[in-house]
């Protein structure tokens, strides 16, 4: 293990992916103890042949809702294809029954996503109303940006360390237009651009972000061969900071495996990489010369690790994932334990209410994934983000260390969002 407790959150992270050092935060960080010492004990009492300890009474720390399928484009790029405009809709008692068992359970912040669009929700403004001014919790909006003035209406409600993040991924209207195929008229990206102003103008706390999913030439979903976009993120970034957002996210393309996982294709990463990684730096570089105080260029920890040729080694997880306890998604379809496994049935800790009536079908959902879940089977293609933290909870977990010494409290920062 390593010996210095400071180096253990991975070098070169943007802060909003450094997951150690938000889990160090006073606000995060007694929970993470009490999950860790039930690991250790339940690891101690089946080494003994012991009754093992129950789960303690935690939740998930940070969730993604998806609060419908619905969705009003057809990204050719979409990672939930499959999971689009399904007839499963939420009832609106049991989730909000569900999330205030979560927030009694230590639930900091919700980022309202997909599996659809998240403002097609008929009761959209109601539950930002709800999460912020009843529960409190830290929140974040992932759009298509088709309907700005909803979010809007509710951006007052949104404080310093939540977020509105536009998936746009074009500086054209006409690759925009390729790529994401949206349905009703008058949606371009320049009318999409004025509108956010409006999200800022009523949240000026807020972080507003334009994010960028890198696509290339020969890059395929299934068999379908995605628009390519590459050579638009300098006119992208140019088109964000003029209209006031606060930074740019590029992300590379992602795919689904057969068995679901969100992966990046190691066929299109290895086939192209030299021509791509080398037109990807150049674009970062001129985005970068765009960036001042008020405007930052981010480069996703995936693209990151793609760029230095070291994707794969984000692909080794422990066999057991501790961020599925700390990070769930909760969509119409069930609970899931990651992000990366929406909608698989591998991965499901149970139905769309499992939080709701006290929460024991995803307690013991959550238990049950952490003893059966293989993460280092069933995410063994999967570039995952939480590769470092997860090693860092393993590490903590499989030593007798003291936790005080080895994962030492750290400073409050703006954000919960894991
Ligand atoms: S190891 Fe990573 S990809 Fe796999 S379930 Fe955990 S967080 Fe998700």
């Amino acid at each position: 293990m390593n010996p210095d407790p400071a180096t253990r959150s991975a070098p070169g992270l943007e802060a909003i992916h450094d997951f150690g050092a938000k889990l160090r935060q006073p606000s995060l960080r007694p929970a993470v103890l009490e999950y860790v010492q039930w690991r250790r004990q339940l690891r101690a009492a089946r080494a003994a042949g012991a009754a093992a300890p129950p789960m303690p009474p935690l939740g998930p720390a940070s969730i993604n809702l998806d609060l419908t399928t619905a969705c009003n484009y057809a990204c050719d790029h979409c990672i939930d294809w499959d999971a689009l405009n399904l007839p499963l809709r939420h009832q609106d008692d049991e989730l909000r029954d569900s999330l205030r068992e979560m927030a009694r359970r230590g639930l900091r912040s919700v980022i309202l996503i997909g599996g659809g669009e998240p403002t097609m929700h008929r009761g959209f403004c109601d539950m930002v109303r709800f999460l912020k001014q009843e529960l409190g919790v830290q929140l974040a909006v992932v759009s298509n940006g088709s309907r700005n003035q909803r979010i809007a209406e509710v951006a007052h409600l949104f404080e310093r360390g939540d977020w509105v993040r536009l998936s746009l991924d074009a500086g054209s209207d006409e690759v925009f237009q390729a790529m994401h195929n949206p349905k009703g008229q008058g949606i371009d990206l320049q009318q999409i651009c004025a509108s956010a102003a409006l999200i800022k103008d009523q949240g000026p706390e807020m972080q507003l972000g334009f994010s960028f999913v890198i696509t290339w030439k020969g890059a395929l979903r299934d068999s379908t061969a995605v628009v390519e976009n590459l050579h638009e993120m300098e006119q992208a970034t140019a088109l964000a900071s003029r209209h006031g957002f606060d930074y740019i996210s590029f992300k590379p393309f992602l795919n689904r495996a057969e068995e679901g996982a969100e992966v990046m294709d190691p066929g299109t990463a290895q086939a192209s990489s030299a021509a791509v990684v080398a037109a990807i730096e150049t674009g970062l570089a001129a985005a970068r010369k765009h960036e001042n105080a008020s405007f930052r260029v981010i480069a996703s920890t995936n693209l990151q690790v793609f760029l230095q040729g070291r994707w794969q080694d984000y692909t080794v997880q422990p066999r057991e994932c501790h961020m599925q306890w700390l990070r769930q998604v909760v969509s119409p379809l069930g609970v899931y334990n990651c992000p990366a496994h929406r909608g698989v049935y591998k991965a499901r800790v149970g139905g769309a209410a499992a939080w709701a009536g006290g929460g024991s079908e995803a307690s013991a959902g959550t238990a049950r994934l952490l003893d059966e879940f293989d993460a280092s089977q069933e995410c063994a293609e999967v570039t995952c983000l939480y590769h470092p933290v997860n090693h860092l909870l393993e590490g903590l977990i499989d030593s007798d260390e003291d936790l005080d010494q080895a994962f030492p409290r750290g400073a409050e920062g703006q954000d919960s969002f894991l």
